[in-house]
Parts: C-alpha cells; structure tokens; sequence
C-alpha cells in the first residue's frame, strides 16, 4: 500500500462513515466482478423473530379429530385471533407452548441468534422453561440436550433428518414456511418430531436498492448462508439476487470464495459474523458491517459503520473515481 491510497478518497470515505483498514482495497475494488453476501445481519437486519409455531403432536391431534394440515391452519388462525373471557383453551395453544418451552430450555445456553428469537418468543407468551440438565451446539445446524431425561434436539430440518428423524408428516408444513424465507428450526424429543419454529428476519430497507446498483455496475451479486435452499431462494428473490450458496457450513464459506477465485473473479466478500472472518480474508476484498461482531471487523479491509448495505457501493463507487483515471 502507498500512502497515497491513504489519502486517495479516504476523506470522502470517512465522510460516508466507511473506514479503510487495508490502504489499496479502493485500488482493488474497481475489479471487483463479484460481491458476496452473507444473509443474516448483511441483507437482512440481522434481529430474527419467530413468526409461526407449529405443534405436531399426533395426540393433540388425535383429541381434535384428525384435522388435516389445512383444517389445521385454518384452525390456527382462528384461535390466533383474542379469545372472549371464558372461553375454553384451545389444546393446541398448550402443545405450541409445550414446543416453544423445550426448544426454549434446549437453546437456553446457545449464543446463535435464532436462539436469542426462540427466547425471546418464549418470554414473551409467558411460557416457562427451565435449564437443559447437559447442552451441546452442534456449529451450523443446531443444539441438543438433555431435559428432564429426555433427549432434546433444536435444528435444521436436514440435519435432524440424517439423524435419523422422520419427517415425513411436516414436509408441507417445512415447505411451506421456507417459501416464506423463514428459518424453520425442528424441535425434536425423545427421536420424535414435536413441532416447528419459523423463524424470519426482515430485509433491510437499503437492501434491493444496493443490489440494484451492482448490477448496474456489472458486478454479480452471490448470497452465501448456512440455512438451507429455500429459505435462501425466498430471500435471494426479494432483492433480486439470482446466485446463490446454501446451506453453507461456516468453514466452507471460504472455500466457496477460493472457488469463485479460481474462476478467475475478483471477489468481495460482505459480512458480520463471527463466521465469516475466514471469509472475509480470503476475498481480495472483505467488507464488514459494523454493527457485527469484532472479529469480523479485524478480518475486513473496509468497514462500514452502521449497518447500511450502500455503503458496500458508495466504497465501490469512490474506489473508481479514485483510481480509475491513473491506472
Ligand atoms: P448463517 O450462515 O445464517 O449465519 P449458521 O451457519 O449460523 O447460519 O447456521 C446455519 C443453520 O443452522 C441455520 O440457518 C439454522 O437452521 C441452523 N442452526 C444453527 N444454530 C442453530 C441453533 N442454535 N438453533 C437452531 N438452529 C440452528
Ligand atoms: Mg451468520
């Protein structure tokens, strides 16, 4: 790095509240053909929420009569609705509490966001959880535990099913959710299948717009996530991004930037986590939002303060007004 491309653009830069931490990434960025984007916390705001439970207790069924999926729904959505004072309680308001309070329990010592939404959801409808008596994370797919003797699983859909998990009678419902670009997470106990979490996260205001302005400028904009095809797809389609890597392991998010390089692109990649940091080094280019973790930030030639997705373009776009006239 020459000292100039310390002082070429940094101003404007600094200005726009994006800092250089590499003193050529400007010189680099110009050459820039593709832009990698983490899903959670770079496109979308990074606060997930739950959206939908699903109970998926044969019993309660069983009591209810047998309803179908769609009966089911429909039923679900009624007894969303505010019930009168005295009316009778609908069993399966009791068997999503009882989902929500063992995948609460399972996840209560996991530091991933989507237990942070489960939580929150949890204490939120007043349901009780307690400790799990033994945790373990298992890094990009889920937890398990024990609670109260029972083996307790929180996790992706794929994940649960190679662990041997039939899924068979939630397939529409997993379907379902994941069109609507939710995170669903299974919740199994004693090897049974219990209910559902969909868990979303919205997109950020900035997020098309930015996208937008890739294309514009030639670049092709790729999402990378550890959470599987569909979800990805449905967020993906919302911004216009047409590439996409799913269900990612975070040790393989490098790779696939190595792989992209190989092609002979030039790779920026955009994230905030903590599984990202590999990432970031290996793209000629590591761009990271603020608002994220610290080593995500170490790793990164440029940060952006805030958590604004234009910034990734207003450094693109100062880069060539800074360099493209000298090279
Ligand atoms: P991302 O690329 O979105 O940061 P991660 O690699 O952290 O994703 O996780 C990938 C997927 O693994 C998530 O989308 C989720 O389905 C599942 N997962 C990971 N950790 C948990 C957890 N604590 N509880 C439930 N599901 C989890
Ligand atoms: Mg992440």
């Amino acid at each position: 790095a020459t000292p100039l491309a310390l002082i070429r653009g940094g101003g404007k830069a600094a200005n726009r509240g994006i800092l250089m931490r590499s003193g050529d990434a400007f010189q680099i960025f110009p050459d820039v053909d593709h832009i990698v984007l983490d899903k959670t916390g770079t496109i979308t705001v990074g606060e997930p929420t739950v959206s939908e439970v699903v109970g998926l207790d044969s019993e309660t069924k069983r009591a209810s009569g047998e309803l179908s999926s769609a009966e089911l729904r429909s039923a679900e959505s009624r007894a969303a609705k505010p019930r009168d004072d005295g009316e009778q309680s609908d069993p399966r308001d009791d068997e999503k509490s009882g989902v929500l309070a063992t995948a609460a329990s399972a996840e209560s010592f996991s530091e991933h966001p989507l237990a942070d939404a489960i939580l929150e959801c949890a204490d939120e409808r007043g349901v009780e959880y307690a400790d799990p008596e033994t945790f373990d994370s298992v890094t990009g797919k889920g937890v398990r535990a024990t609670i109260d003797g029972d083996d307790v699983s929180v996790g992706k859909p794929d994940w649960l099913a190679d662990e041997g998990v039939n899924l068979s009678e939630a397939g529409d419902d997993i379907e379902r959710l994941q069109h609507r670009g939710l995170t669903v997470s299974g919740v199994v106990r004693d090897g049974d299948l219990i209910g559902l979490i969909g868990i979303g996260d919205e997109i950020k205001d900035d997020a098309a717009a930015t996208v937008r302005r890739m294309t514009d400028a030639g670049i092709t904009p790729v999402i990378i996530t550890g959470d599987n095809e569909r979800t990805a797809h449905a967020v993906a389609d919302q911004v216009d991004i047409n590439r996409v890597m799913a269900d990612v392991l975070p040790d393989e998010k490098r790779e696939e930037i190595g792989r992209l390089q190989d092609e002979s692109h030039r790779v920026a990649m955009v994230g905030d986590g903590i599984n990202d940091a590999p990432a970031l080094t290996q793209a000629d280019i590591g761009i990271a939002i603020s608002a994220g973790t610290d080593i995500a930030i170490e790793s990164a030639d440029i940060v952006l303060m805030g958590d604004r997705l234009g910034g990734v373009m207003d450094a693109y776009e100062i880069g060539q007004e800074s360099y493209r006239k000298t090279r």
